[in-house]
């Protein structure tokens, strides 16, 4: 069900708003400041926000930026709600990042139609992002978003480690379980990645059965402890239909030649992880 988040700190637009979407058929979720709205973001993934401008503590500007900083600020389409109609704030509004701007009283019919628009948009910019088996970003996203990481750990001084990771003797489960259990294992193997990555780490698939996870302000030493705990909650998973499924890590940390490098770096590490026997973390070192 498509989810949708209603934020005003004046309570009875929150009611009105909610008695005209419950015939829609979403999931609501309700926040009466700032602050609520962005732990719903972070836990509930609201497809669509709608964002009253005025309110205490923090504005809804300010949650429109917020939100817009996210990694994952594509797959939100905010429409801001608010009293003042003017050209300029509905201008300043959409330059902050909002997607849409309807200014109350607002007509719910324009209202309805302006969320399903949003729901359609979202939906589009998923699927340029997300890959659609794993639901973890794609290939695509990832080149976009760690030259923008690596800018960033450069310019800061920041840390920023990467795992590579790739399923042991993959091929061999679908040779014995079929095309579908194998599909079902990468599946898995998305979600189980989500579940161990930090709200900043950004989980990937690379190709095949390959995934990689970014950790900016991450050093090597911190990127290791985390492949591991992933090893580990692999190896102790009971994946649908097929047993004993494990998978080998690549650790490596940014250094001033950039992303070739560290890709090459974590990919190397990858490599003695398997010829070492698999189900095994190596960090990558100078010295091989
Ligand atoms: P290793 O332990 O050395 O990594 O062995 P492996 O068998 O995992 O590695 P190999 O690279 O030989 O095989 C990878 C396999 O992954 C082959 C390919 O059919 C399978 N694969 C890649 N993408 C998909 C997919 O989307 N779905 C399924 N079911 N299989 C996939
Ligand atoms: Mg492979
Ligand atoms: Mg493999």
């Amino acid at each position: 069900m498509n989810k949708i988040l209603i934020v005003d700190d004046n309570e009875k637009t929150r009611t009105m708003l909610k008695r005209h979407l419950k015939k829609e058929k979403y999931e609501i979720f309700e926040a009466k400041d700032g602050f609520e709205a962005l732990k719903i973001v972070e836990t509930d993934k609201p497809g669509v926000i709608l964002l009253d401008v005025m309110m205490p503590k923090i504005s809804g500007m300010d949650v429109c930026r917020r939100i817009r900083a996210r990694h994952d600020s594509d797959l939100f389409h905010i429409i801001m709600l608010t009293g003042v109609a003017t050209a300029e704030s509905k201008v300043s509004g959409l330059d902050m990042g909002a997607d849409d701007y309807v200014t109350k009283p607002f007509d719910i019919v324009e209202l309805l139609a302006r969320i399903r628009v949003g729901f359609r948009s979202v939906a589009n910019r998923k699927q340029a992002i997300i890959d659609n088996l794993t639901q973890v970003y794609n290939r695509n996203f990832f080149t976009a978003y760690l030259k923008k990481a690596i800018e960033q750990a450069h310019r800061y001084n920041y840390d920023l480690s990467l795992i590579l990771t790739d399923i042991d003797h993959f091929k061999k489960v679908n040779d014995t379980h079929g095309h579908l259990a194998g599909d079902k294992i990468l599946t898995e193997m998305g979600s189980l990645l989500k579940k161990f990555c930090r709200a900043s780490d950004l989980a990937v698939r690379w190709g095949g059965e390959e995934f990689i996870i970014v950790m900016p302000e991450t050093n090597i030493a911190g990127g290791t402890v985390l492949a591991e705990k992933i090893r580990a909650g692999v190896a102790a998973h009971d994946f649908p239909v097929v047993s004993g499924i494990t998978a080998s890590f690549g650790v490596a940390t940014l250094k001033k030649e950039g992303a070739d490098r560290l890709l090459k770096d974590a990919d190397e590490a990858l490599y003695t992880a398997k010829e070492n026997g698999r189900n095994q973390v190596v960090t990558y070192s100078e010295e091989g």
